[in-house]
């Protein structure tokens, strides 16, 4: 398996530290606000890269974090606290917030096939945790006290900017605007392990510590949640690409000094969903949710295959346009996947030779949309029986996980499936391009009375079922 390593800038081959076995460490979503389809792309790919790895064979232990203290607005540790100002917002406590959204978070990753990581950790309850390495940190003299909270001392570390393919001045666009600087930082990069004097006096959950009563700074976290459930070393660390900067530079910092040693060989940096407009932010308040993307008449599967067709590697943008190709498609390959008699007996050697393709693109940087075409092609394969075809599109689901063979159980009580719909759609529009607009009303009114209701966009009609 080669995938794209952040930390050497380049296609490398994977090697685990221990043969066989894979730990895997992802940074978790902060809880204060829906997961953006942005975010959702960035789990989305992380979920193949595992699936991947657990097809080649490896056994994989996953870890993600739940951040519900201690991110601030800026990733930089200046600006609001994120989980504060959200429970202002919903008149929720910080701890009721956090669940709220923590549920919708996992209600999205299901819907979206993502597996749930092996473990899943919320970052309020492993306070003890954070205090013990914040103190080794002190100790070792990598940390140090001033106006109350406790800072990582980064001109301690002789390597700070491990990523140094990045730019500073890039990756810090629009973290600071406004924002005035920690007067209390000795280097510019220094950042907040223990907050006790906080600017939030109504901050609502405060520990006590050997530095007073406060709460963890958000690098921290990741750190000492890696560490208490895998140990020294992680094989690979995954996030979305603004995470590089500051976020798992400081991660690094702080794991290597209180270790002593490298920490983490790979690290996979997904890139941005954007929007015309640019990037989409949970901040910035205009962004598109998975709700709101089944409220249109989309369904979680259609936005999956979207993901899968376009490389991790690369900027994603999102438009009605190009996601209702992709969700038409999507359409038309699950219709004929369904469509496949379960005819004969599986031939085995002609399922594995299939397999070869399909295992090659997914091991060569994670080529999911080659990882697709495999599947058209093997669609196309005149010499497979039904039945072989079956097996094969099963087994490439365990890692696209597009539910290619799950019948849709409300398409069934409507009584008409997916190609039909898609022949009637095609009919009014036929019907409307000959002006035959009663035909085409009648179309409507009759996928209607069987539960299909039809959406007009400007890219073409989709349909919601229900
Ligand atoms: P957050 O909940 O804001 O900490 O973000 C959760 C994850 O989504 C992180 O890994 C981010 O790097 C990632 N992320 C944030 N914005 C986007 C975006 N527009 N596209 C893809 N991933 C994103
Ligand atoms: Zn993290």
């Amino acid at each position: 398996m080669k995938f794209y390593n952040t930390l050497t800038r380049r296609v490398e081959e994977f090697v685990p530290r221990e043969p066989g076995k894979v730990k895997m460490y992802t940074c978790g979503p902060t809880v204060y606000n829906f997961a953006h389809i942005g975010n959702l792309r960035t789990y989305l790919m992380e979920d193949v890269l595992e699936k991947t790895l657990r097809y080649i064979g490896y056994d994989v232990t996953r870890v993600m974090n739940i951040t519900d203290i201690g991110h601030l607005s800026s990733d930089a540790d200046s600006g609001e606290d994120k989980m504060l100002l959200g429970a202002k917002r919903e008149h929720k406590t910080v701890l009721e917030l956090a669940k709220f959204y923590t549920d919708a978070f996992f209600r999205d990753c299901e819907a979206l096939h993502i597996k749930r990581p092996d473990v899943v950790q919320p970052a309020t309850g492993c306070v003890e945790d954070f205090i013990r390495v914040i103190e080794a940190l002190v100790e070792k003299g990598y940390a140090y006290k001033a106006g109350g909270n406790v800072y990582f001392d980064t001109s301690k570390v002789e390597n700070y900017h491990k990523f140094f393919n990045f730019r500073e001045e890039d990756l810090e666009v629009g973290v600071r605007e406004g924002v005035d600087e920690d007067a209390n930082k000795r280097n510019k990069n220094d950042f907040v392990l223990w907050f006790t004097k906080s600017k939030f006096e109504d901050q609502a959950l405060k520990w006590d510590s050997p530095w007073g009563v406060g709460y963890p700074g958000w690098h921290i976290e990741c750190s000492c949640i890696a560490m208490k459930y895998l140990g020294e070393y992680v094989d690979i660390h995954c996030g979305g690409i603004d995470n590089v900067f500051p976020h798992h530079t400081n991660e690094i910092a702080q794991s290597e000094a209180y270790l002593g040693h490298e920490w983490c060989r790979y690290w996979f940096h997904v890139l941005h969903l954007n929007t015309a407009g640019g990037k989409m932010s949970k901040s910035s308040g205009g962004f598109l949710t998975l709700k709101k993307l089944e409220e249109e008449g989309r369904t979680p599967m259609e936005y999956r295959f979207f993901c899968l067709l376009s490389h991790w590697r690369n900027s994603l943008v999102y438009s009605e346009d190009t996601f209702a190709n992709a969700a038409n498609a999507f359409r038309k390959l699950k219709s004929r996947c369904l469509a496949i008699p379960a005819e004969g007996e599986v031939d085995a050697a002609a399922a594995a030779r299939w397999q070869q393709p399909f295992r090659a693109a997914l091991e060569d940087d994670l080529n999911t949309s080659q990882a697709i075409t495999c599947l058209y092609d093997m669609l196309k394969d005149k010499e497979l029986n039904g039945a072989t075809k079956r097996a094969v599109i099963e087994d490439y689901d365990r890692v696209l996980s597009l539910g290619l063979l799950e019948e849709e159980a409300k398409e069934e009580v409507s009584g008409i499936d997916a190609e039909e719909i898609e022949r009637q759609i095609a009919a009014r529009a036929a019907a409307k391009k000959a002006k035959n607009y009663a035909e085409a009303d009648r179309i409507r009114a009759e996928l209607a009375a069987k539960g299909v209701t039809l959406i007009d966009t400007p890219a073409g009609t989709t349909y919601k079922i229900g």
